[in-house]
């Protein structure tokens, strides 16, 4: 397994990119440490195929430079980098039996049999086709030949890492949740560099030791679920991530203070700016519903089980917020933000708040 760099890579699909908006991929520089389980979240069309096939060589960056381990390999063909990876759909060989599937890449290696064989058998316990394994693929349901396909791509024990584009879209929900602790096991056990892509923030923090959030081309931030959460770099990802997700309302700084319209809310610390173009997030998990306050009026409220989230209007905009099972809903009601959960952006980046 390897440690992958990317540094500075750029990448336009179109001949001749005028401007940002021409490019897939607008500056990636980043590493995957050795032995990571990363996951790579983002709303479809942002970018994370792209970033996966230029890891694989399926597709040459138009700028920039990959480094496996330190070596140079931005020039090298998905065969010269070892790399496994998984897609979306099965590719599979289907007049080949279940078991031969998954010997080819080995024999391909010039494994040795015996070898082979018991890579093969293991992972087909693993992917739970072991009954299976005479039968030709062709017969197989979609969700078989997705684990024949996955089983293809673990099946290998000497890849640089594992990629895997959004791979249990065809796997049923019960499926799906146990092949991804598989995978995570996996990981446990061997180490494995993982990719994971996903549109999907569930999959992605189950996975994921490391999240990587990727928005319009570019990564936004990486970072374990909790400061994901907690300390949303991008207003993007308080959006994306949480449900519902983050509110983003327009303040104005005075000091330790914000302004949110008529209001005066103190800050945790002092913000670094004197901008004026400045944005306070506040995840309807530390908004407070209660009688003092701002007053907010209430046009929603959805019972979801372990809670309820409020839908309210406060200053002319909307906000979320959470309240527990047994909590009411006040008559007057107001809301307060905790202190601990407040986060301030300036063009949507978040801004730091010293002491
Ligand atoms: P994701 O996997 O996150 O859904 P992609 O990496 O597939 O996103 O796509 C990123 C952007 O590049 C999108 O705007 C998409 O339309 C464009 N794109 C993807 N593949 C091609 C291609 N082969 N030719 C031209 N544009 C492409
Ligand atoms: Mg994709």
């Amino acid at each position: 397994m390897a440690r992958i760099d990317l540094n500075h890579i750029r990448h336009a699909y179109g001949a001749h990119p005028k401007s940002e908006s021409d490019y897939a991929l607008r500056e990636v520089h980043h590493t995957f440490e050795d032995g990571g389980a990363y996951a790579l979240l983002g709303p479809s069309g942002c970018g994370k195929t792209t970033l996966l096939n230029i890891i694989s060589g399926l597709l040459h960056a138009s700028h920039g430079q990959l480094l496996f381990d330190g070596k140079d390999v931005t020039r090298l063909s998905t065969q010269e980098r070892n790399i496994a990876q998984v897609f979306q759909f099965p590719v599979i060989y289907d007049t080949m039996t279940v078991y031969d599937n998954l010997a080819f890449p080995l024999r391909n290696r010039g494994v040795a049999e015996p070898e082979v064989d018991r890579k093969v058998r293991e992972t087909l316990d693993m992917i739970d086709l072991a009954d299976w394994a005479k039968r030709k693929a062709r017969g197989l349901t979609a969700d078989q030949k997705q684990k024949i396909s996955l089983g293809r791509g673990l099946v290998r024990s000497d890849v640089n890492a594992i990629l895997f584009d959004e791979p249990l879209t065809v796997i049923d929900p019960h499926m799906k949740w146990v092949l991804r602790s598989q995978l995570k096991q996996l990981h446990r056990r061997f180490g494995y560099t993982m990719i994971y892509v996903t549109h999907d923030q569930t999959e992605a923090l189950t996975f994921a030791e490391k999240v990587v959030v990727m928005y319009d081309g570019q990564i936004v931030q990486i970072g374990t679920p909790a400061e994901l959460f907690e300390r949303p770099r991008h207003t993007f990802v308080g959006y994306f991530i949480g449900s519902p997700g983050m509110n983003v309302l327009p303040v104005a700084i005075d000091g330790r203070r914000a302004r949110l319209g008529d209001h005066v809310l103190d800050l945790p610390g002092t913000p670094e700016t004197d901008g004026n173009a400045i944005e306070l997030g506040i995840r309807p998990e530390y908004v407070r519903l209660g009688t003092s306050g701002m007053p907010v009026s209430i046009h929603k409220v959805e019972d979801i089980g372990r809670h309820k989230v409020v839908r309210a209007r406060l200053e002319g905009r909307e906000i979320a917020a959470i309240l527990g099972e047994d909590d009411h809903v006040p008559a007057e009601p107001h809301v307060s933000f905790d202190p601990a959960g407040i986060n301030l952006y300036e063009r949507s980046w978040r801004v730091e708040m010293g002491a």
